[in-house]
């Protein structure tokens, strides 16, 4: 207990939105419990923050409320995700500035450095303004962060050279690092889709102030995008892969109960025998894909555990959880404790909308994966699961049908030379990634590296 006299202050800005907070209040409390003399205000949306903090007690994270920017009277019908973030972002700026003021009169202390949400540009000029160093936190790939940086760059070669406009073009050279991208697999908004959406303006402007962070975390290990990781440290002034945050948590107790029992019915599996289906937090298949995909497990009498939202319950097969329950074949869940499910002797493969955190989990456990991209980074995550670390296929054309969902699960469950393959290049990086968060490894280190610039700032 250090009886409130602190001796730093530092600010977290969080990104208010899908489980950007939840990545920002555990890179705070792994740095709240790595200096201990350090108090940290985290600055987020109250309705986020009440989520957060009803479960956390840590002494030196307080939490300060920023607006999200929706009016009193605001009609939700009909409104989309992005509708929500750009009310934010419209207020954003301002409400941080307040917030910052009030949490520094509350602790009685300046914020000396500011670690935001790389989302959130602006906190570089915050931070400029309040003369501190600013460490920009990412919560995504390497490979997403490097065509964010390279935005202007890429949209100048394509003008220039008409080859480099076609979604299906595989182009070599155009992401130092990267030796080949298919241009539909950058994420969206650098190329394609509207360029002038608050989104990918938010985007485009994360890249371009990266430059000016003192330090640039992500979570991800070094070892997984050598290439990439030497390229963009030539361009940051500190490039820090600090994860994957999950190795390092899942040392602690698990505070999420597993309410369905995933676990215990996975006892009760063979040996790497069940596929595991996940779409993430938002993304949900059509009702026909769901069909597509449900029908072909039941044909190829595939075990699995499928992590579904409720609402999407409706539309499968007539009959199927029941059959599926009662012959022991197949568990549907509202939610399941991925990470421990996916460490499970049982799980063979991952069916994954290719979010970050689900291919990192994936990577983390040695389990390939079959992907079927929605939107975003999905995409170009996918093209390094299959493409570049030869870890996993995508699905073909992009939808699953009951062809595409059988040729999928063929691929990764045959005894094969590729599949073999695939296995033992996961289970390399499985090792990596263990080593990078283990006693010396990369990870380890540039923790270290990022504690110090956040807590030896001068006023
Ligand atoms: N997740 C989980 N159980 C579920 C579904 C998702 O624990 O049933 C977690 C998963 O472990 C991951 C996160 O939710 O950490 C999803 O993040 P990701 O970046 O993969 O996708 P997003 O939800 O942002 O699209």
């Amino acid at each position: 207990i250090n009886n409130g006299v602190w001796e730093r202050h530092v600010g977290v800005f969080a990104f208010p939105f899908a489980s950007h907070p939840k990545h920002l209040l555990n890179l705070a409390q792994r740095l709240a419990s790595a200096a201990p003399t350090v108090v940290f205000s985290f600055f987020n949306t109250a309705k986020s923050n009440r989520a957060l903090f009803s479960e956390l007690n840590c002494d030196n994270i307080r939490p300060y409320d920023v607006s999200d920017g929706i009016p009193k009277d605001y009609s939700f019908v009909g409104k989309h995700p992005e509708d929500m973030i750009s009310l934010f972002l419209t207020v954003a700026e301002e409400e941080y500035r307040r917030a910052v003021k009030l949490a520094e009169e509350d602790i009685g202390l300046r914020i000396s450095c500011l670690v935001g949400d790389a989302f959130l540009w602006f906190s570089s000029q915050i931070a400029e303004d309040m003369n501190i160093p600013w460490v920009s936190y990412r919560t995504g790939g390497t490979c997403s962060l490097s065509a964010h940086f390279y935005t202007d760059l890429i949209r100048e070669k394509s003008a220039e050279d008409k080859g480099l406009r076609g979604p299906d073009n595989e182009v070599a050279d155009l992401i130092p690092g990267l030796s080949t991208i298919r241009l539909g697999d950058l994420p969206v908004g650098v190329l394609f889709g509207n360029l002038e959406s608050p989104f990918a303006v938010m985007l485009h402007k994360m890249g371009r102030s990266l430059p000016k962070a003192t330090a640039v975390a992500i979570n991800s290990f070094q070892e997984l995008d050598t290439e990439l990781t030497k390229d963009l440290s030539s361009k940051f002034k500190n490039f820090l892969n600090v994860g994957p945050s999950h190795l390092i948590s899942k040392r602690k107790p698990s505070s999420k109960i597993d309410e369905f029992s995933c676990i215990s019915w996975l006892d009760t599996q063979k040996p790497r025998s069940v596929a595991y289906i996940s779409f993430g937090t938002m993304c949900k298949l059509s009702p026909d894909e769901l069909v597509a995909l449900a029908e072909t497990l039941e044909d190829t009498k595939t075990p699995f555990l499928w992590s579904l939202k409720n609402d999407s319950m409706k539309h499968l097969p007539d009959g199927f959880l029941e059959r599926t329950s009662a012959n022991g074949m197949g568990k549907v869940v509202a939610w399941a404790p991925q990470v421990q499910v996916l460490d499970h002797f049982s799980i063979s493969v991952f069916v994954t909308h290719g979010g970050w955190n689900s291919v990192l989990e994936s990577i983390g456990a040695g389990v390939p994966m079959i992907c079927r991209p929605f939107f975003g980074d999905q995409q170009i995550n996918t093209w390094m699961v299959e493409r570049v670390w030869g870890i996993g296929v995508r699905i073909e054309g992009g939808n699953f049908t009951k062809d595409v969902s059988r040729c999928a699960l063929e691929q990764i469950l045959s005894l094969n030379e590729s599949s073999k393959k695939r296995k033992e290049r996961i289970e390399a990086l499985k090792e990596l990634a263990n080593k990078a968060v283990g006693p010396n490894g990369s990870s380890t280190r540039n923790f270290e590296t990022l504690v110090d610039v956040v807590t030896s700032a001068t006023l």
